[in-house]
């Protein structure tokens, strides 16, 4: 069994210190704020709250200033090789991320005949904007080729079967899937694409839970959500690089940003550089590991998504810290309740995901660096009291 690193950071974040006794296992949903997070959104708001881009005094242009310095920080957090020319544009979230690359930006590019790829076995956030700027396109006369990413009953994306041709004008990708919590190998998904080809990443479960370099996996966009990366709700990104294709120039750059959104995802971006998302991505590995062993031992669960041992051909590399599982007898719904009476905070039930894949009900465990190896055994011993 891997050991876990147990990075001791748990006493840094308020709501799971004020509750000892709370293993919170729901961190895909959302993750809990560290301190520092609090602390700059609460000071900002307190001495520096103004509008941006529209004032002559300070605060205005101190908030201004600090927008930039978060567009600029973005960049160097995912070890952008070009900053001089891509493109950060802040969003609410993933989902308004991904909307608003699918139809401010896939339209200009598409012609008649053009295909695109995406994945039906993901999150429908990543699934219904492009079926959606799809049949905006249709309306207008435009036919556009919408081709599933190959997948196979291991949820596993196959990318040897890529359906690449001459017209493919975007793959849509995820980086850690929300359910399986499998990592896309994007080494293997470029060298399948061929080097023209855009390839936009969903990386609302991996931004801040590991390294992610668009200078190494050679991506065009990736849009995350900040809230699963400590951050506050309401803020995300997209970051483009402007390489492949027209530039993306979204709409609404107009119009007052989440200022204080922005404050904690700088804030939370110095934390998460400030611990090191490798070991943050060690430990959170370490930890989806130490359960799934130990689901393996226990024989009413049944672990859903592909296993750890994975070939050199697979797109999958490994689980990153998303365990989901059913009980053979109990309904996935009860078990979360039963879990939450004794202080194991998991997602139950159904998991927002697209048209293929696993549609019965399950539990979902899942981990970022405050969860400790105690608290996955904790989780194991009541588990365990239900096998049968
Ligand atoms: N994509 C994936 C892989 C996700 O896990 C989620 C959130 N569960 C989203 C997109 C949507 O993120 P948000 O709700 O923050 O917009």
């Amino acid at each position: 069994m891997t050991a876990a690193l147990d990075l001791d950071v748990r006493s840094q974040f308020p709501q799971l210190v004020d509750s000892p006794g709370v293993a919170y296992l729901d961190s895909a949903a959302t993750a809990q704020k560290p301190q520092a997070v609090l602390d700059a959104v609460m000071t900002y708001l307190t001495s520096e709250n103004a509008n941006v881009a529209r004032g002559t005094y300070p605060w205005a242009n101190r908030t201004t200033t600090r927008i930039g310095q978060a567009g600029d920080q973005l960049r160097r957090f995912l070890d952008d090789p070009s900053p001089e020319t891509s493109g950060v544009h802040f969003v609410s979230g993933t989902s308004e991320g991904l909307r608003t690359v699918a139809l401010d930006w896939l339209p200009t590019v598409l012609r008649d005949g053009d295909e695109i790829i995406v994945p039906f076995a993901d999150h429908s956030a990543n699934l219904v904007p492009w079926l959606d700027a799809a049949e905006l396109l249709r309306r207008q006369g435009t036919h556009v080729v919408v081709r599933p990413m190959p997948y196979d009953s291991a949820q596993d994306y196959d990318v040897a079967r890529l359906p690449v041709g001459p017209r493919t004008r975007l793959i849509a990708a995820t980086h850690v899937h929300h359910v399986y919590g499998n990592d896309m190998n994007v080494h293997r998904l470029r060298a399948a694409a061929g080097p023209d080809i855009p390839i936009c990443l969903d990386a609302a479960q991996s931004f801040g839970h590991l390294p992610l370099s668009v200078r190494d996996l050679d991506v065009d966009f990736v849009v995350f959500s900040g809230h699963k990366a400590m951050a506050l709700p309401g803020i995300g990104a997209v970051w483009a690089r402007n390489r492949r294709g027209p530039t993306f120039a979204p709409a609404g750059w107009s119009g007052t940003p989440n200022t204080a959104g922005i404050v904690s995802l700088a804030a939370a971006m110095d934390w998460l550089s400030s611990v090191g998302l490798s070991r943050i991505s060690s430990s959170i590995v370490a930890l989806g590991a130490r359960l799934t062993a130990g689901l393996a031992t226990l024989r009413s669960y049944e672990v859903l998504g592909c296993q750890d041992s994975l070939t050199a051909e697979s797109t999958v590399q490994r689980r990153h810290g998303i365990v989901t599982f059913r009980h053979r007898e109990i309904g996935s719904n009860d078990l979360g309740f039963i879990l939450a009476a004794e202080g194991l905070l998991v997602r139950a039930d159904g998991h927002c995901q697209g048209t293929d894949g696993e549609k019965t009900s399950s539990v979902r465990v899942s981990l970022h660096v405050y969860n400790t190896a105690e608290e996955v055994d904790r989780l194991l011993a009541t588990l365990s009291a239900l096998d049968s």
